[in-house]
């Protein structure tokens, strides 16, 4: 069975309907990382479209901002802001989705969290050492993660707990190898990798096999509809930048 990876949506629409048509239905079932809204113009539609399609979800820090079930004091004004707007944008209806959404989900060889196994809301693997202390808080050989909105993968190179960055390879299959590893898709909505094309992955669980892709959405449409709600101009820039 081959699985859509994706996570990081960010209520961008358009990113998330480019990723589908680019994906082109070269997959049975989605597998999303969380932080499906926040920031972006359109929680409700892009929490309506996952669910319209077969899949499995996480809850991230966003999710849970928007929820009212944390503290955004430690958020910035401009981060604030958004959160408040997408609290009162969204319907019943999705508030109650993402309010069940687990944090971690394990399925046969992989586990699934969407910052860390260790941390599963909260913490960033943004470099190998947080990565090499992370693999002894899962049991399975593959453990995927978002949060960080930038694809990379980190393999565990020896029984010391060495572990190294590999660089994406965009549109080639990589046979996952046996060694352990974390891997991360990117962000559909919101990259933060210099590079503002959606980011996600597709797996073949049964063959092992992980591919990480990038595709060119419409920006300008999304930022247009940002302006139009009123959107910090800074939070409407970066999508630009893949900031
Ligand atoms: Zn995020």
């Amino acid at each position: 069975m081959r699985i859509l990876i994706i996570s990081d949506i960010h209520a961008n629409l358009t990113a998330f309907e480019t990723v589908l048509k680019d994906a082109n239905s070269q997959w049975e079932y989605v597998w999303c990382l969380g932080d499906v809204v926040g920031y972006g113009p359109d929680p409700n539609e892009c929490v309506e479209l996952l669910r319209s399609l077969p899949h499995l979800c996480l809850a991230g820090n966003h999710d849970w901002a928007a929820l009212g079930r944390l503290d955004i004091r430690t958020f910035n004004p401009d981060a604030r802001k958004a959160v408040n707007w997408t609290r009162e944008t969204l319907t019943k209806d999705n508030i109650d989705y993402l309010d069940a959404l687990p944090t971690t989900f394990v399925i046969g060889n992989y586990t699934l969290a969407h910052g860390s196994p260790r941390e599963p809301v909260w913490e960033y693997i943004l470099e190998p050492l947080i990565a090499a202390l992370n693999f002894p808080h899962f049991e399975t050989p593959y453990c995927l993660v978002g949060h960080t909105h930038q694809p990379v993968i980190y393999e565990l190179i020896s029984d010391e707990g060495d572990t190294e960055a590999i660089s994406p390879a965009y549109r080639q299959q990589r046979q996952l190898n046996g060694r352990r590893q974390i891997i991360n898709p990117g962000s559909v909505g919101q990259p933060r990798d210099a590079n503002p094309d959606a980011a996600y992955a597709i797996l073949d669980v049964e063959t092992n096999t992980w591919e990480h892709r990038r595709v060119a959405y419409d920006v300008s449409a999304v930022q247009k509809r940002m302006r139009d709600a009123g959107m910090p101009e800074r939070l409407v820039t970066r999508l630009e930048h893949g900031w």
